[in-house]
C-alpha cells in the first residue's frame, strides 16, 4: 500500500519496514535500532543473512554512532559526493548490529540524494535499506515495482522515479589506497580527482553480496549478444532491452526497461553490446546486465 511521509515516518519508527525512495532505485528500510526490524528485511527480500546491508543516513552527526573513525580523505568524499550514490565502507561502532555487516567488523554507509527520504530519516534516525526486490532479482526504480515485489503487502512512500536508476558506487579506503567494490555513477576519474595522492583497485566484497555472480535477474532469460549477427544466428525471436547513447539516461531506463519487457509476453530479452559506447557509466551498466543475464546457458 501508498502511504504518505507522516505514515511512513511511523511505521519506520515502530519496527516495520517500509519502501523508501533514493536517487539510486528503491529501498527496504528498517530502523538500525531494532533487530526485530532488521530481521524483517532479510525476511522480506529472502535475502541471506551473509549479505550485509547499506546504512542511509540524513546529516554527518549521526556518523558518531556508525563508523569507528572519519579520517580526512572520507571527509573529503563525503564533502564532495554526498548526499549522492556513493557508499564508503569503514571500521564500525561496536554496537551496530552484526545484522547489518553479515558480521563483518566495518559498515557500509550513505547519504541518499532525496529530499523526502532525508526528511524520514532526520526523523528515524538511520536506516539500513537494501534494494527493494526479493532477492537476485531487478531492483525497482518506481514505487509499483517495489508493490509488485512484494505482492501488495509493503508500506511504500512514493517519491518518483529514481533519477540515477543503478546501484551505488561502494568503495572502501584503506591507507592511499581506494578499494572499489562495486561501480556506479560516481566514477573512478570523480574518486581520482577528488583523492589525487590515492591509487584505485577493484575488488570483490568480503560477503560478496551484490558482487554475486547471478543479481538483478528479470523474469524472462536475458541474453547479451555481442552483434546484431550473433544475434540473428541465435534466434529470431525475442524482444531487444534498447537503450540510449546517453549512459546517464541508459541507467535511469535500466531496470525499467527490464521489468517492462519482462512483463511482456516473450520468450526471451536480448541486449547488443556493440551498439552503446563504452564509457565508465556503462561499465556499470554492463556489470548490471552480466549479472542479469548469467542464468542464461
Ligand atoms: P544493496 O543490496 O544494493 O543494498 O547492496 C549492499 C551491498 O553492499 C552488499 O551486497 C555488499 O556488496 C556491499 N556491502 C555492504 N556492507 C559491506 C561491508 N561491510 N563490506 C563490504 N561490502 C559491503
Ligand atoms: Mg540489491
Amino acid at each position: 500500500m501508498l502511504v504518505n511521509l507522516q505514515i511512513a515516518t511511523e511505521k519506520l519508527k515502530k519496527g516495520e519496514v517500509v519502501g523508501i525512495p533514493t536517487e539510486t532505485v528503491y529501498g527496504l528500510a528498517a530502523t538500525i535500532y531494532k533487530e526485530d526490524a532488521l530481521k524483517k528485511i532479510f525476511q522480506t527480500k529472502k535475502r541471506p543473512n551473509f549479505d550485509p546491508l547499506i546504512i542511509h543516513i540524513s546529516n554527518l552527526d549521526q556518523l558518531e554512532d556508525i563508523f569507528l573513525e572519519v579520517t580526512p580523505a572520507m571527509k573529503i568524499l563525503m564533502e564532495r559526493f554526498w548526499p549522492g550514490p556513493l557508499t564508503l565502507i569503514s571500521k564500525k561502532k561496536e554496537t551496530i548490529s552484526s545484522l547489518i555487516t553479515a558480521e563483518l567488523d566495518t559498515v557500509a554507509v550513505r547519504m541518499p540524494d532525496h529530499e523526502k527520504t532525508l526528511k524520514i530519516i532526520n526523523k528515524v534516525g538511520p536506516v539500513a535499506a537494501p534494494s527493494a526486490n526479493m532477492f537476485k532479482k531487478t531492483s525497482p526504480t518506481r514505487a509499483k515495482h517495489v508493490l509488485e515485489n512484494f505482492e501488495h503487502k509493503v508500506s511504500v512512500y512514493d517519491g518518483g522515479d529514481c533519477d540515477v536508476g543503478i546501484e551505488s558506487t561502494i568503495i572502501e579506503l584503506s591507507g592511499n589506497k581506494i578499494y572499489l567494490y562495486r561501480k556506479g555513477k560516481i566514477t573512478k576519474e570523480n574518486l581520482q580527482t577528488s583523492l589525487p595522492g590515492f591509487t584505485i583497485e577493484e575488488k570483490t566484497s568480503p560477503a560478496a553480496p551484490g558482487q554475486m555472480k547471478d543479481h538483478y535477474q528479470p523474469n524472462k532469460p536475458l541474453y547479451i549478444f555481442n552483434s546484431i549477427e550473433e544475434k540473428n544466428n541465435f534466434s529470431e525471436h525475442g524482444i531487444e532491452l534498447t537503450l540510449t547513447q546517453d549512459s546517464g539516461l541508459s541507467a535511469r531506463m535500466l531496470y525499467k526497461n527490464l521489468i517492462d519487457l519482462s512483463q511482456g509476453p516473450v520468450e526471451f530479452i536480448y541486449f547488443i553490446r556493440s551498439k552503446y559506447p563504452k564509457d565508465e557509466l556503462w561499465e556499470a551498466i554492463y556489470e548490471r546486465l552480466e549479472k542479469a543475464s548469467s542464468q542464461v546457458p
